[in-house]
């Protein structure tokens, strides 16, 4: 238990601890133009806040300015004329916020006919501070209307309506928001000037501190701050329960509750103003402010302000808390966080709205740009037309213009005809009709004549169209030039025919003797391999006939070597004619000549050589005159092979020639 208590007391000074004295001083006695800092001590916001604030009242040997800036206290209360301080006196000092928007202070006077307007004032007695920093807003009102100092007189102030009603001034500055309410207890009327209605409007209740203290204590400012402006927008909210608080702690005054109660009225007026958030300072209304100042010859010299320094930049300027019993609730709903959300919300679905717009219409120009270009290409790439049921065109695109060499006015109306090649077949032509008239595409290659007359060649798809009944309305045909591709297939054609002709001849020369054209020495051994391994394999039997011209040295000898060429040639010649289709003649070598005679014996053989022979001798040879053969026949046999065969053909045509020539042997 006594554990628990030591515990309990530790943490009770642990928490006290960690409390931070602050101290506020007041630029006046205690009254409800300091209300939002009693309730915010005294309903605990400080204390939340970590903070044990002591709020000092007005001392006349203490100079406030002086005090927050040598940090003498933490915190102070100020006038516009602050700003004058700080140019001028006190640059260290940092402005947090401005509970009103507008100065109360104003000039007042009885309700008088010689007093209606600020131009009555001229000869006016008037009791006011000599502080002309403090009156700036009252000096400039007055100077604005052309009221130079010396045309009134200024006595000091008692701060006590009853001056004015026992006549020892005329007018007198005093707080809209006090020495009114005064006036109107003692059942007087007033007359307000205020420089407010003159455009000249001074901030009030400046909460201010020094840049030491935020520099060193950033933590316990902000927390000050926040919490003094919680007490603050508690206090305008809650005016009754804040006057009972002031009453019961602060009434050093002995104010009365109505009295409090006018004033609270008044400086609400004051402190909550359209378009403005709660407690701000803008740099725009210092710079306004300076300018009076200005005006006023209370600055002499130009400073340049760097704002950033001038006024205090909370985390959270702008935060305010529940307004619900505000009166100009719309007003501070304005800059409440759910119309924040709101108008955030509400751009951010107009932004979204404009960006998916910007980007459906740019997606949609870039489509119809796309289509339209698409459009072209086609156009001016796909030849395409259009024909009615009788085959009369009614469009053609451009490509098919330029395909065909035809104007489009002068195809449009026309059958396609026009450009129809005469050469080719007419049954080509019925046959498309007959597809596409009974409901059916034709796909071919047509030959067309251009206007020029010049060939060319489509690939032609003609297609009928139908109407919802099924009846065919129109024809769409699309071609394609294949004019380049026909040429280059009939290129192809003729140069696979010249190819072949051209290897043809190039084998020939290779198997063929120059001078007699028969077949030469390799032809002839390549025949005589092949029968060979044909009788091999499948028993087919040949024979040879080996040839040679009788005498033929002396041929040369006797007419010279033209001629003995010539004999050569018409020997070939004779051969050649007589032998049968399937018989091999080549020229064996010089004057010699063989003949493979396939699936022929050797008395089918003799007698081919000796109709060869027989002929030979009955012709008549230019100069030469005649010209006789010996020649020697073999057969293949089991006995026999590719080379032993011809030894045997040889031995026969010696046998010939020794048995007197012009001879066959076998
Ligand atoms: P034989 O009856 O015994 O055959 O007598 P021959 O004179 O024909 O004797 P041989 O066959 O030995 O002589 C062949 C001659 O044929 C030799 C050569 O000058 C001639 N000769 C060979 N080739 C050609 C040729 O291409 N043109 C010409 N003009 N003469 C050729
Ligand atoms: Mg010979
Ligand atoms: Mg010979």
């Amino acid at each position: 238990m006594q554990k628990t208590i030591f515990i309990l007391l530790f943490f009770v000074t642990f928490a006290q601890a960690q409390e931070r004295n602050v101290t506020l001083v007041l630029p006046w006695k205690h009254q409800f133009q300091f209300a939002g800092y009693y309730i915010a001590k005294e309903l605990g916001f400080y204390k939340e806040a970590g903070l044990n604030v002591h709020i000092k009242e007005y001392d006349l040997k203490r100079d406030n300015t002086k005090a927050v800036s040598t940090q003498d206290v933490d915190f102070g209360i100020g006038h516009s004329s602050l700003i004058l301080d700080k140019l001028n006196k006190y640059p260290n000092i940092v402005l947090l916020t401005a509970i009103h928007q507008s100065s109360p202070l104003v000039l007042l006077s009885r309700k008088r006919a010689d007093i209606t307007s600020l131009k009555d004032i001229s000869g006016k007695k008037i009791m006011m501070s000599r502080d002309q920093t403090y009156t700036a807003s009252i000096n400039a009102m007055l100077s604005s209307e052309n009221l130079k100092a010396n045309s009134y007189k200024v006595i000091d102030t008692s701060f006590n309506p009853i001056d004015l009603i026992n006549g020892n001034a005329d007018l007198m500055m005093s707080y809209s928001s006090n020495e009114p309410f005064a006036m109107k207890e003692k059942g007087l009327e007033y007359t307000i000037f205020d420089p407010k209605d003159y455009d000249f409007n001074l901030y009030s209740d400046i909460l201010f501190t020094s840049s030491q203290m935020i520099k060193n204590n950033p933590d316990t400012v902000e927390a000050f701050y926040q919490a003094t402006m919680e007490g603050w927008e508690y206090a305008y909210s809650h005016i009754d329960e804040s006057i009972e608080i002031i009453l019961q702690n602060y009434n050093t005054q002995s104010r009365s509750k109505k009295a409090l109660a006018f004033e609270a009225n008044t400086l609400k007026k004051l402190a909550y103003q359209e378009k403005i958030p709660f407690g701000n300072i803008s740099d725009i209304k210092v710079k306004e402010i300076i300018d009076i100042y200005h005006i006023l010859g209370l600055i002499t010299k130009d400073h340049k302000i760097d704002y950033s320094k001038f006024i205090y930049q909370s985390s959270n300027n702008l935060k305010f808390k529940d307004t619900k019993e505000i009166d100009n609730f719309n007003f501070i709903f304005l800059y409440s966080i759910y119309f924040k959300i709101l108008i955030i919300a509400l751009l951010l679905t107009i932004f979204i709205g404009f960006y998916f717009k910007r980007r459906m219409d740019k997606v949609l120009a870039l489509k119809t740009a796309q289509l339209n270009k698409q459009n072209n290409i086609f156009n001016k790439n796909i030849s395409s037309s259009k024909a009615d049921i009788n085959g009369k065109i009614t469009y053609v695109s451009d490509a098919f213009c330029y395909i065909s060499g035809y104007t489009r006015e002068e195809i449009i109306g026309k059958t396609h005809s026009i450009s129809r090649d005469k050469e080719i077949p007419s049954d080509i032509y019925k046959d498309l009709w007959m597809t596409i008239s009974s409901g059916h595409s034709w796909r071919g290659e047509l030959k067309n004549r251009k206007k020029d007359g010049s060939p060319y060649w489509v690939d032609t798809v003609i297609s009928p169209i139908f109407d919802s009944k099924n009846n065919i309305i129109e024809y769409d045909s699309i071609i394609t030039d294949v004019t380049l591709k026909k040429v280059l297939e009939e290129f192809n054609k003729k140069l696979e025919i010249e190819v072949k002709e051209r290897t043809i001849v190039l084998e020939n020369l290779a198997i063929t003797d120059k001078l007699t054209n028969i077949y030469n020495r390799l032809r002839l051994d390549q025949e005589l391999s092949y029968n060979y391994k044909n009788y091999l394999r499948y028993d087919k039997i040949y024979s040879i006939i080996l040839i040679d011209i009788d005498f033929f040295k002396k041929v040369n000898d006797t007419y010279g070597h033209q001629v003995g060429d010539e004999v050569l040639q018409k020997v070939s010649f004779i051969m050649k004619e007589l032998i049968r289709s399937t018989d091999i003649l080549g020229r064996w070598g010089g004057e010699e000549f063989m003949i493979i005679s396939p699936n022929t014996d050797l008395n089918g053989a003799y007698t081919l050589t000796q109709n060869i022979r027989s002929n030979i001798e009955n012709t008549i040879f230019d100069s030469v005159n005649k010209v006789t053969i010996s020649a020697g026949i073999a057969q293949i046999n089991s006995n026999l092979d590719e080379k032993s065969i011809i030894t045997k053909a040889d031995e026969a045509l010696y046998r010939a020639k020794d048995n007197g020539r012009n001879r066959v042997e076998k």
